[in-house]
């Protein structure tokens, strides 16, 4: 799924000094975890892979896979399956298809309509568009809905409550606002989209519809679809809801796979599924229903790009909202191809794309299915030729990613013990477009990714992908600080990953290292996740020339290959912990300015200042008085940062020796203990009995926001707890993270021991 191309997140910002670490660098030209000589061939290898990629052959299958809507369930969602098994055959992998049985409603009725002050039926309809040949296909389009709304018929008064979290709902109080039985209108972006009726639910709303305002992605932002690439007036984005912030895949088979004899939830107990009804409409649906409303004028920063003043409600307007699904079981075909690897079989590298969409969609996900199936093909040839992979290569083309990961999340629980001795890495790609390359993940491969980066061309400038990377970051660079890092650094940061795309169960639940890529930044638009999502679109104003595509293939090829020859797995740690040091010590800030922002809140009330401040015509509620902040003993977090920084350094001294000279070492036969101790490094990270009130999300480091749904929250144990004002919880996260990362340094002081050995 991914956020829309619009929503192209720029680096975190860098606040900490420049660090040198004063480590030996490996000679220029060589290549991490590889001696000269398997380097020269490595090189070789991964020149000739780079040629392979065609934009002709990426722009056919493109064509092929985005012919017909091919939703989960749908006949050219086992077709496109079929396909692409037959395809990696083709190419001379060996491949076959995984079946699991899920839970995925399909509406069979929907209405949404105006009942009071007058009377308007919404139309839930996209209409075909000439000169787009796919957006008829109206027999086979799912319709515009979110997957995983319970089923529900409420009439109640419309409050409109700009994007719907949190923050939203605290001016609400302030504005005296209650939506205590009232049907709440949201606005898509401000957080994935599953936020929305979460929060509305726990405020007590019994239905909730969720709008495209043309000011995110409609024609405040440009010419509307198809004169230009944003989203029309009727377009609609469809999306699910399931609270997958609690676990994804199944609702029915939590953390084990959904494979015919399992044992499954009953619908009713299925903790994931929304509380209550929740429908995804246009601006041309909504305009007529926010223009009924009355009730206090919205703050300025609420209001959107339909010409209308805002109101907040509740009411005059009121609203019905219905919704019915099927609620029935669809089979997933997760198409897995294998390449053995010839010395250490045992070591997997995963590269995954989803392949299933809402309707078409060219550019979510086939913009990313179609580069992994350049990458198997090329893969193919190079086998032919004589390359012969270290280590086992899996390629997978997953279903149903789109409701719930459901495809990916599914076959990890099903071999996740597998995983959790054999997984070196997953490298996943989602939608691509044009632009710049967005590397995300975990940050034991930051150096690693960063060094492909310098090995990739980009397409339009010449100049390698990293650099002109780096060029965009200074560009968008806050502070003079930010720009010395970004030129001194010798590493651009990577950004820690949350959800929205199939990495999650890996990374967060079975703790393998992970990395998500993609290119984009110059394609705006406002067709995601609706009907005309399709080549159409896609020719017309994205990757048209399908360079792009070329080069995310010989960007995530590389990677794969890489990983998959290193002599010595080329993570890399004082990265992680510098990284882990900035986020411990982010925690720490957000309690004092969390201490700070209450000590003078509860100051103003003392001294009458929202009394003082207070427009009669315009009353506001006082905010509720706070307890402040006890302050948490972080002791323990610094010590293990420090431990894994100490551990890191050790490690990477004692690598630099040994790559040091030609780095004959790395061969040695005694080289795979340092494999063995490394492939379990992020595995430690994930060691945790898994986060409050949702276990299945084990990592310490990474975790999707419960309140913001794809947004990441790092040190998400320690830093939920805070957020949350639940200091006991903090205090005890605190102990847990620290051990966690104790277990991922002594991983690394064990992979360190076996270095030494090898060079002393
Ligand atoms: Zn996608």
């Amino acid at each position: 799924m991914r956020t829309p191309a619009r929503s192209f997140a720029p680096l975190a910002p860098l606040t900490a000094a420049v660090v040198l670490l004063g480590l030996t660098p490996t000679a220029a030209g060589d290549l991490r975890g590889f001696t000269a000589e398997s380097a020269k061939a490595e090189r070789e290898w991964e020149a000739k892979f780079r040629a392979i990629p065609s934009p002709d052959s990426l722009r056919a299958y493109m064509r092929r896979l985005s012919a017909r809507p091919h939703h989960v369930g749908s006949p050219y969602d086992k077709d496109n399956a079929e396909w692409i098994l037959a395809k990696f055959k083709s190419f001379g992998l060996e491949a076959q298809i995984e079946t699991f049985d899920v839970l995925f409603p399909t509406p069979k009725e929907r209405a949404v309509e105006l009942v009071a002050p007058t009377r308007f039926v919404a139309k839930l309809q996209e209409p075909a568009l000439p000169g787009d040949p796919t957006s008829a296909q109206q027999a086979e389009q799912l319709p515009s809905y979110n997957a995983y709304s319970i089923d529900g018929d409420v009439t109640a008064p419309l409050v409109y409550v700009n994007y719907g979290v949190p923050a939203d709902y605290e001016r609400l109080e302030r504005l005296g606002v209650s939506v205590k039985g009232a049907i709440v209108i949201a606005r898509y972006f401000g957080s994935w989209r599953g936020i929305k009726p979460k929060v509305a639910a726990e405020h007590g709303a019994v239905g909730c519809l969720i709008y495209s305002d043309p000011r995110e992605d409609g024609y405040t932002q440009g010419d509307v679809y198809p004169q230009g690439p944003w989203r029309p007036r009727d377009g609609v984005q469809r999306g699910s809801v399931m609270d997958m912030p609690l676990y994804p895949g199944d609702p029915l088979t939590p953390g084990v796979g959904a494979t015919k004899n399992a044992k499954r939830l009953p619908v009713s107990e299925a903790p994931t599924i929304t509380k209550i009804p929740v429908l995804p409409i246009s601006y041309g649906d909504a305009q007529p229903l926010l223009a009924a409303l009355g009730g206090r004028v919205a703050p300025l920063d609420w209001h959107g790009g339909l010409g209308i003043t805002y109101h907040i409600g509740p009411g005059p307007a009121r609203v019905h909202l219905r919704i019915k699904s099927d609620w029935g079981l669809k089979t997933l075909y997760d198409v897995i191809a294998r390449i053995p690897g010839a010395t250490a079989p045992d070591e997997w590298v995963i590269r995954g794309n989803h392949h299933d969409a809402w309707v078409n969609g060219a550019e979510d996900p086939v913009s990313g299915q179609v580069p992994l199936l350049e990458e198997a093909r090329a893969y193919g040839q190079l086998l032919k030729q004589g390359w012969q992979p270290r280590r086992t290569i899996i390629y997978a083309a997953w279903d149903g990613e789109e409701p719930a990961l459901l495809g990916s999340t599914e076959w990890v629980e099903t071999h996740a013990d597998e995983l959790a001795t054999k997984a070196v890495a997953y490298l996943n790609s989602d939608t691509n477009d044009r632009g710049y390359l967005f590397m995300q993940g975990s940050h034991s491969l930051e150096n690693f990714i960063n060094d492909v980066a310098r090995d990739t061309e980009d397409p339009e400038t010449k100049l390698s992908v990293w650099k002109r990377e780096q060029q965009r970051a200074i560009a968008g660079a806050r502070t003079a600080e930010d720009r010395q890092e970004l030129r001194q650094r010798a590493d651009l940061r990577i950004e820690a990953l949350g959800s929205g795309s199939d990495y999650t169960p890996f990374l967060q639940h079975v703790g393998v290292a992970s990395l998500n890529l993609g290119y984009g930044g110059e394609t705006g638009g406002g067709i995601y996740h609706s009907i005309y999502d399709d080549f159409k679109w896609y020719t017309t104003f994205s990757d048209t020339s399908f360079v792009y595509g070329r080069a995310l293939a010989q960007t995530v090829g590389t990677a794969v290959m890489r990983l998959a020859d290193a002599d010595v797995l080329p993570y890399q740690f004082t990265g992680l912990a510098e990284t882990v040091g900035r986020y411990a010590k982010e925690v720490a800030k957000l309690l004092k300015d969390t201490q700070d922002t209450i000590r003078e809140r509860n100051r103003e009330l003392d001294e009458g200042l929202f009394a003082a401040t207070n427009d009669p015509r315009e009353p506001l509620v006082p905010p509720a008085r706070q307890d402040l902040p006890p302050f948490l003993n972080f002791a323990p977090l610094d010590n293990a940062v420090d431990l894994l920084t100490r551990a890191a350094d050790r490690y990477e001294r004692a690598f630099g020796r040994a790559q040091a000279n030609g780095g004959a070492t790395l061969a040695r036969p005694e080289a795979r203990a340092v494999n063995a101790a490394l492939i379990q490094s992020e595995r430690a990270l994930a060691s945790t009995a898994g986060l409050p009130r949702r276990p299945w999300y084990r990592h310490a480091v990474y975790a999707p926001g419960f309140y913001t749904g794809y947004g990441v929250k790092t040190l998400p144990g320690v830093r939920e707890a805070i957020e949350q004002r639940n200091w006991p919880e903090a205090e005890q996260q605190i102990v847990v993270v620290s051990k966690a990362l104790q277990g991922a340094a002594d991983v690394v002081n064990r992979a360190a021991d076996q270095m030494e050995k090898l060079a002393p």
